[in-house]
């Protein structure tokens, strides 16, 4: 059962003190896939050929950037630009000139080149290696609530979640929750993603009054590190260095 074979990055994720156990999750995951298409790995031929058609988004490029193998990174996007090149010309040919671009011939009502260049802009190859993994540990978080008391135990004494992944996990709980499952992670969930947004909103705001000079003396609390938190919190950004 794929659940138990998830079951440790899961419960390791939900063990550590970060603003969002689920960021932490697939922050984990996206190191791994940087480190994937940066090792060994983008000589071989079925690995490079979905770079080249796939490509990478704006935030996994840059990460792609700072990984350092500038060679490695030269000979990826040659071969995504050969790719690129030979699709849009090929396609721009098949467009008739005068009539333009927005000539509507595919099923979808775009011009075959706008449909390719639309795909083209929403694929990346870190994503999609992610996404499907990242889905499985979803479905493990639930599948660890129904059956596992010392997870549900962890879960309920987590940080909380950030604004998207509390979204997601509302979403999904009725896809594998049923009944009184169900209605638990429900409010549980809602009480941890209120009760702990409030403490780094309150941690920000002594942050803030840190800023007068009648409490420079005053202890910071822990407010310190409230900024990178609430990152977390409102955008998912782990810093690599929290
Ligand atoms: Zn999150
Ligand atoms: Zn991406």
């Amino acid at each position: 059962m794929k659940e138990k074979l998830y079951a440790i990055p899961v419960n390791d994720a939900f063990s550590g003190d970060c603003e969002c156990p689920v960021c932490l999750m697939r922050k984990t995951l996206e190191d791994a896939a940087i480190e994937y298409t940066m090792g060994p790995s983008y000589m071989e031929d079925d690995t490079r050929m979905q770079t080249d058609e796939k490509g990478f988004c704006q935030k996994h490029m840059e990460m792609i950037y700072t990984s350092g193998n500038k060679l490695g990174i030269a000979l990826i996007l040659k071969t995504h630009f050969d790719r690129v090149i030979r699709e849009t010309s090929s396609l721009s040919e098949k467009t008739d000139e005068k009539k333009g671009l927005f000539k509507k011939t595919a099923s979808d009502g775009k011009s075959p080149l706008l449909s390719y260049l639309e795909k083209l802009n929403s694929s990346c190859f870190v994503c999609e290696r992610i996404g499907q993994v990242f889905d499985r540990y979803i479905d493990t978080i639930f599948y660890l609530w129904k059956s596992d008391s010392t997870f549900k135990e962890r879960y309920t004494h987590s940080n909380g979640f950030c604004n998207e992944h509390f979204r997601l996990l509302m979403e999904k709980a009725p896809d594998s929750l049923r009944g009184s499952d169900l209605d638990e992670f429900v409010t549980i969930t809602r009480q941890l993603y209120q009760s702990n947004m409030e403490r780094v909103r309150d941690d920000l705001a002594w942050f803030i009054d840190k800023f007068d000079y009648r409490n420079a003396d005053a202890p910071w609390k822990n407010s310190k590190d409230a900024i990178p938190r609430a990152m977390i919190k409102s955008n998912g950004i782990i810093q690599n260095d929290k």
